[in-house]
């Protein structure tokens, strides 16, 4: 852009941050506290804040920019779909919708092969944990702490991060468990095989202690995202679908951040054999460009609704211009090769150079992740683990480290006492290579509250 144009838009953000300010109230903030930085524009992996500045833009904004920004085939595909059909009906047929639905399902493990479209994630769940209970006549849920399963009553209860605290009425029958988590484990296990043991004796106990027949579902995120990027041990989802199998139990896999190319697989439930009961999606589906989830559902789930209604359904279900925008997507991540790409980058570029910086920084007690999914935890002592900010909570520590990573131009998505590097999945070598340069000189800032 010219200066004259970036002069123009640096205004238009002026005159936007103001009318923000005044009116708009935004998610998880207290209000008056909040200094949201102003997006004038993305392209690919970058964005531009309201100064003009160019930053890579390794949060994918709600780590669901797979796609990177502003896809010229995705963009063309909604504006097509504009033109054609804005909107209609989620009664009638409609043809994004329809091919929307084949593509998804041709993605989807074993027979989840009917999907229900949602608006986002949130209401994903709460269906996929609806039709469990109206499958299985159960109604309680056993989810993991250390989880994020969406902002809506059930979704919020079932979380297991402390966005649940002030939101939990203790009366949606939701049990929570731990799952494995070796860096931080809860069963003093010394190796990952032990975790996998050790956290399925845990919920073999729980569901045991419950009482299985009251037990609709288990949902878990094959690997949680907002919670800190665990890659599951060995064995732990294979036993997770046993126990299901023994107890009735409907096992529900919420893809929401995970799916989509996320971890170099469409799905990272497809890193086991594993095949669950329903799956969750949304974000990546579509890469966000418009709003859109679902609920992918297996041949038994579905036949439970055949000639009995689901009581249940939104405005929007599979709107036109969300689900041309995602058969846009999926095209292009599967004609371009892009969930290969972010295998290769998680495996060759991003993995190990994250890996090297944490071998010299003090302040990175572990990275952990797989594709384009990658969590840096910082630490106050690599010794005790004290992590640089308290568990649901922030530090200025933190705050300077951000700080020190949007001053090198790089946007990651940050969480307590984390940094996740979460590029669009169509990352090129060179912009990762640019951010683990920018991240390393972001770490020795941390480094300097190591004790
Ligand atoms: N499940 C998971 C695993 C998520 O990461 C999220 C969003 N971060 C949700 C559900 C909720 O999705 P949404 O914000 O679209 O409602």
């Amino acid at each position: 852009p010219t200066e004259a144009a970036l002069d123009a838009a640096r205004e238009s953000g002026r005159r936007a941050y103001e009318l923000d300010r005044a009116h708009v109230f935004h998610s998880w903030s207290a209000q008056a506290q909040l200094k949201p930085m102003t997006i004038l524009g993305a392209a690919g992996s970058y964005v531009w804040d309201g100064d003009g500045n160019r930053l890579l833009d390794f949060s994918s904004q709600m780590v669901n920019t797979n796609i990177g920004h502003q896809h010229p085939k995705v963009v063309a595909a909604i504006a097509e779909q504009a033109n054609k059909l804005c909107t209609v009906a989620p009664a009638h047929v409609n043809d994004a919708r329809s091919e929307a639905a084949r593509l998804i399902t041709e993605r989807t493990p074993g027979d989840l092969d009917k999907i229900f479209f949602t608006n986002g994630g949130a209401d994903a769940v709460e269906h996929a944990v609806r039709m469990a209970r109206l499958h299985t006549g159960r109604r309680k849920v056993l989810t993991r702490f250390r989880s994020y399963h969406g902002g809506t009553d059930t979704a919020i209860n079932m979380t297991g991060d402390p966005r649940r605290w002030p939101n939990d009425y203790g009366a949606a029958g939701v049990v929570h468990f731990f799952g494995p988590f070796l860096y931080r484990t809860e069963f003093h296990s010394t190796d990952q095989q032990q975790e996998s043991e050790r956290a399925l004796a845990h919920l073999e106990s729980v569901v045991a202690m419950e009482g299985p027949q009251t037990i609709a579902a288990i949902v878990l995120e094959p690997v949680p995202g907002t919670a800190g990027i665990m890659v599951p041990p060995p064995g732990y989802l294979e036993g997770v679908r046993a126990l299901c199998d023994r107890h009735g139990i409907v096992m529900i896999a919420d893809e929401v951040m995970a799916g989509f190319g996320r971890t170099g697989k469409w799905f990272s439930i497809n890193h086991s054999g594993v095949t669950p009961d329903l799956i969750t999606f949304a974000k990546g589906v579509n890469s966000g460009y418009v709003p859109l989830g679902g609920v992918a559902i297996n041949g038994e789930i579905a036949a439970t609704f055949a000639d009995r209604p689901y009581p249940g359904g939104l405005t929007y279900s599979g709107h036109p211009l969300a689900t041309a925008a995602a058969v846009a997507t999926i095209n292009a991540m599967t004609d371009e090769g892009i969930v290969d790409n972010a295998a290769r980058i998680g495996a060759e570029v991003l993995g190990p150079g994250l890996e090297k910086l944490a071998e010299f920084h003090p302040s990175v007690g572990e990275v952990r992740g797989v594709g384009v999914f990658w969590a840096v935890e910082l630490v106050k002592n690599p010794h005790t683990r004290e992590p640089l900010a308290p568990y649901g909570g922030s530090s200025a520590a933190m705050s300077e480290v951000l700080g020190a990573c949007k001053k090198g131009g790089l946007l990651p998505f940050a969480n307590f006492n984390r940094i996740h590097m979460v590029p669009p999945c169509n990352v090129s070598d060179s912009e990762v290579a640019a951010g683990l340069e920018i991240l390393d000189s972001a770490l020795a800032v941390a480094d300097t509250f190591v004790d």
